[in-house]
């Protein structure tokens, strides 16, 4: 069994590392049933905001990876989306490269397509922007399993928001919040 698997990186460590992030449920509060159409739907979980600038100056690269059904469900458009997200970088008080890579996948669920999680087509796409990841030295956080089934056939470590509306299993590490996660990192 590879050690690396079972302990998160420290403090120093960190540098070497690529987080992949989910958004829904872990960087904002989810949305039962719909999307996050608009910006006042998108609402930063208790003391995300904050996280997120930590992460930032931590990790090596931080990529989101995020599954955006309702843009093909018709509801929202990729604009949409992306004044969701200006909504995001603005708190950040960074530009669009706050993320080192965003990636979302607008496909339906029942397409089963290699792009939406629990597919792994965005990491490998993370892979192709940037080929020095090295997937054992790397995180994917998120709330849900298909964030768990995205990180698990690449060895990355699984570390899982808890949200009440999911029951699995399968992480390697849990905590409350991202703030929570990174509280841990930074000690
Ligand atoms: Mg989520």
């Amino acid at each position: 069994m590879n050690v690396h698997k079972l302990s998160l990186p420290n403090r120093s460590e960190c540098k070497s590392y690529t987080l992949f992030i989910d958004r829904d449920g872990v960087i904002n509060q989810p949305i039962i049933d719909d999307y996050a159409k608009k910006p006042e739907d998108f609402i930063f979980c208790e003391g995300a905001l904050d996280a997120l600038i930590q992460l930032k100056k931590m990790m090596g690269r931080v990529i989101l990876v995020t599954n955006q059904q309702g843009i093909q469900k018709g509801v929202m458009s990729e604009k949409n989306l992306e004044d969701v997200h200006l909504k995001m970088y603005n708190a950040l008080k960074s530009n669009v490269e706050y993320f080192d890579l965003a990636l979302f996948a607008p496909y339906l669920k029942d397409q089963n397509h290699a792009w939406r999680k629990p597919n792994t087509g965005m990491c490998l796409k993370a892979k192709e922007y940037f080929p020095d990841i090295d997937f054992t030295k790397a995180i994917m956080v998120g709330d849900s399993p298909s964030d768990m089934a995205l990180a698990e056939p690449f060895n990355v470590l699984k570390v899982r928001i808890r949200n009440s509306q999911f029951s699995f299993d399968n992480q390697d590490f849990t905590f409350n919040s991202l703030a929570d996660f990174v509280t841990k990192l930074s000690n």
